[in-house]
């Protein structure tokens, strides 16, 4: 809700005044100064609802720090610039179909969202725990043997590496069983992979395409404790897409919370809250989008009489080219796609995100279709819409992995970038805000 609104909510509606220190005004303020001066009122009064905690922003990390601040009986209150709560999560529909603003998934591995999230209700669609590697021409199979033993113990026998670094996928297996992402090795990826004695040939042909793909950074800069227990999730768990999209995961946290005490198009910074508050709880990007990987993602569809042929898994490009990956995010998910349609998605190497859409689609669309042939024969496949989301993933290691956030006085700085990169990570970095006030809380 507007402030103006929630102000003209809160009081009388037919008192009005200066704005001094217990002012209260229901005139909607038209100069930028007024409205700033107006937004301090409007804080001040809601803080004086009585609600301790200030939450800048409604992504995960701000609706999950709400969340445990609920349950620890805590009253608080979000602001969120948007007009949806979410964040860097988000989904949109188009023409009947689900599309997520960039290829984004859930990981069944990530336990933060134990207590939080109705898995049911958000009817999961699974990808195969497997990857195809496009090769030099050719389609290599990479599979969990664990997930699917049959099908992965045949493509052990595939030349995506050397018989050394098959056997070394198993030290790799063992080191990730005490992996633990909020410790902080010091030791980036790819120095942990020539460190454990790895050939070029895996590297590039299965590491570098597969996590660089989930890093967004195929440098493999993030440490190697981020990856291993990475690692370990995809040997166990597979990855998932909610059947609304990728936005149902906030939207249904947001919806167990109080709806009067999420306030949307609120753009707020933590000095003014931190006059107003107890606690200022500050999810906003710690940094400059320098320091944030970003992506960019193409989506196409195509009719086909068998829509249930195309497989349920990623294909990564191993070499240079206009593609990182592309995926059926309708064959992991049906209800992405009216029946009868397949969604396919395609995320753009750098070297392609300059490019215009026309160019950027036919180049990629060129480079994937050979890929998808099999399954698809002489489909014609149709632009459906392009996003560009230049900060995706933060691209340091953690500052703060063990506390998942940053204190300054009254006011806790978290995110994602204060945890690990990713939906866990920005859950983790929530809860440990919440707790962390709910222990202060319980001391005073
Ligand atoms: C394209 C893409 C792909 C990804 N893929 C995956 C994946 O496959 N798996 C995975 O686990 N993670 C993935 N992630 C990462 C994951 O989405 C993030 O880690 C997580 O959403 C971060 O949540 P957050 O709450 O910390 O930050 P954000 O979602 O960025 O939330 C911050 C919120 O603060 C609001 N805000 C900013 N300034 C203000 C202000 N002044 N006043 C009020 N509000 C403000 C913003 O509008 C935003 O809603 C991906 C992210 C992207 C973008």
């Amino acid at each position: 809700m507007h402030p103006v609104a929630e102000v003209a909510e809160l009081v009388d509606a037919h008192v009005s005044g200066a704005c001094t220190s217990n002012c209260v005004w229901v005139r909607v303020p038209s100069s930028a100064q007024e409205q700033s001066e107006f937004l301090g009122c409007s804080l001040h009064l809601l803080a004086m609802q009585t609600n301790q905690v200030a939450i800048i922003g409604a992504g995960i990390t701000g609706l999950v720090c709400a969340v445990h601040l609920q349950r620890a009986g805590i009253s608080f209150d979000i602001f969120e610039a948007q007009d949806r709560v979410g964040g860097r999560v988000r989904t949109e529909k188009l023409n009947g179909f689900t599309l997520d603003v960039g290829l984004q998934v859930f990981l069944e591995a990530y336990k933060e969202f134990d207590t939080l999230l109705d898995y049911k209700a958000l009817e999961l669609g699974y990808f195969d725990s497997a990857a195809f590697l496009a090769c030099n021409g050719k389609m290599l199979s990479f599979i969990n043997p664990l997930l699917h033993p049959l099908e992965g113990l045949s493509a052990l026998l595939e030349p995506w590496a050397t018989l050394k670094d098959k056997a070394l996928l198993g030290a790799v297996f063992i080191d990730s069983l005490s992996a633990k992402p909020t410790h902080v090795s010091g030791v980036s990826t790819m120095q942990y992979l020539k460190n454990r004695g790895f050939s070029a040939t895996i590297i590039t042909r299965l590491f570098v395409p597969f996590f660089g793909d989930i890093f967004l950074d195929r440098t493999l800069s993030p440490d190697s404790s981020f990856f291993l227990n990475l690692f370990k999730s995809f040997t166990f768990y597979r990855a998932c897409l909610p059947a609304a999209g990728m936005e149902a995961i906030p939207a249904q946290i947001a919806a167990t919370l109080p709806q009067a005490h999420i306030h949307l198009h609120t753009e707020v910074d933590s000095y003014t809250l931190a006059q107003e508050f107890a606690w200022v709880v500050d999810t906003r990007p710690a940094a400059g989008q320098e320091h944030y990987f970003g992506t960019e993602i193409l989506y196409f569809t195509a009719s086909a009489a068998d829509v249930s042929a195309f497989p349920a898994r990623l294909f990564v490009q191993t070499g240079p080219g206009y593609v990182l990956s592309a995926a059926v995010p309708s064959a992991i998910q049906p209800a992405y796609a009216p029946v009868g349609s397949v969604l396919m998605s395609i995320t753009l190497s750098p070297q392609a995100r300059s490019l215009g859409d026309e160019k950027a689609s036919h180049n990629a669309l060129a480079e994937v279709t050979p890929w998808l042939a099999k399954y698809s024969q002489a489909a014609q496949w149709h632009y459906l819409a392009r996003y560009k989301v230049p900060m995706s993933l933060p691209s340091t290691t953690a500052s703060s992995p063990a506390t998942g956030f940053a204190q300054a006085g009254n006011v806790l700085q978290g995110g994602d970038a204060f945890a690990y990169p990713s939906l866990n990570g920005a859950a983790y970095s929530g809860r440990k805000m919440a707790e962390h006030i709910a222990k202060a809380s319980l001391v005073k």
